[in-house]
């Protein structure tokens, strides 16, 4: 934006009152924006363009959870959906459309990868959100379609936006990114001090199942994995990862498995995020009991785990984990 406002002849001092419209007041208009000289104004209308996706559905569950469909301007559809918290909302942001890691209880990963979203329409669900929302968004979560750290370069730009001070302004530590586990992306964010927290899909706790369930699991392996994670968590400071594990009934959700789990993450300082399975059509797999689920839980208490079952939301409008999928695609699907 600097650049901007020096190539068409004005202050640098103004590219702050633009940042700071576009993304913390959410004002595209830019005739709105007191006190810009006319030279930018006009070179801004000449040589820029506001990118603003098209809002073509919006569906709310019974929980209060929104699901917004947002067109690209490609014409590619974009779910992104705005989660009820007391006086806050989080917002679950996609970072491709679709998945090329192929996880075989994911339903993003049927319609394999289309392409990656650009930081550009990262932000715009975003903006979009925090103009639909009752309240505004303060966590974002990088759980939607698409594996975020096979867009890395892309989803960095974003998070640059996202939280820095003078641009989106969130915290770093509300931001959670979560991957399938792909381990130089993780020592990359590494290297790069991505300002966000990382969230990580085990999913399993033998290679023989992960390898069925995350095909990605054949290349970078568990013990690589947590090693991997071991190594960001020291590098920076002791920082708290979440484990996500999704119980898929009679595969990962015995009470050997919890025993598993527990010596895998055992002194990490991690918290665990239980995922009992979001059923969908066609799927091999069934969601776990209750009791699974619960007895599942107890292990890792007992082994002073810090574990919390995530409680499944907007089931009804199918915008639950795993069920980011546009009708669109849907559609093209039931053609075949
Ligand atoms: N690609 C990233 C982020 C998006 S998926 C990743 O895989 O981590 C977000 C979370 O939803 C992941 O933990 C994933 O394991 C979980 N998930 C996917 N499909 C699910 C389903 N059908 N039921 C429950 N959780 C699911
Ligand atoms: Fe992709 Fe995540 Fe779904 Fe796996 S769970 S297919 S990585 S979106």
């Amino acid at each position: 934006m600097v650049q901007l406002c020096h190539d068409a002849g004005a202050k640098p001092v103004h590219a702050e009152r633009i940042v700071a419209s576009l993304f913390r007041h959410y004002n595209s208009d830019m005739e709105a924006i007191p006190d810009l000289p006319k030279i930018l104004r006009d070179y801004l209308a000449t040589h820029t363009s506001i990118f603003e996706p098209e809002c073509t559905a919006l569906q709310q569950a019974e929980d209060g959870t929104r699901k917004l469909l947002l067109k690209m301007p490609d014409g590619k559809e974009v779910e992104t959906v705005l989660i009820q918290g007391p006086g806050r909302l989080t917002q679950c942001i996609s970072t491709q459309v679709g998945c090329a890691v192929g996880c075989t209880f994911c339903l993003t990963a049927t319609a394999g990868l289309t392409r990656n979203l650009s930081a550009a329409e990262m932000a715009a669900q975003v903006i979009a959100g925090q103009k639909v929302g009752d309240y505004q968004v303060r966590n974002l979560v990088l759980m939607g379609m698409g594996e975020p750290l096979h867009n890395y370069d892309e989803v960095s730009r974003f998070l640059s936006i996202a939280a820095n001070p003078k641009g989106m302004a969130f915290s770093p530590n509300r931001i959670t990114l979560s991957t399938s586990g792909l381990v130089p992306g993780i020592y990359k964010m590494i290297e790069d001090r991505l300002p966000c927290n990382l969230a990580v899909s085990l999913n399993a706790t033998t290679d023989e199942v992960r390898d069925r369930v995350i095909p990605i699991n054949k290349k970078y392996p568990i013990h690589e994995l947590l090693k991997a994670v071991r190594d960001y968590i020291k590098a920076r400071g002791n920082k708290r990862v979440l484990i996500e594990y999704v119980m898929l009934a009679g595969v990962n959700d015995s009470l050997e498995d919890a025993r598993r789990l527990c010596q895998l993450v055992e002194g990490m300082g991690c918290t665990v995020n239980l995922l009992p399975f979001n059923a969908f059509a066609g799927s091999p797999y069934k969601s776990p009991s209750d009791a699974a689920v619960s007895a599942f839980r107890d292990i890792l208490v007992k082994a002073k785990i810090i574990a919390v079952v995530r409680s499944s939301r907007g089931n009804d409008i199918s915008a639950a984990c795993g069920q980011l999928k546009t009708e669109v695609a849907l559609r093209r699907k039931s053609k075949i």
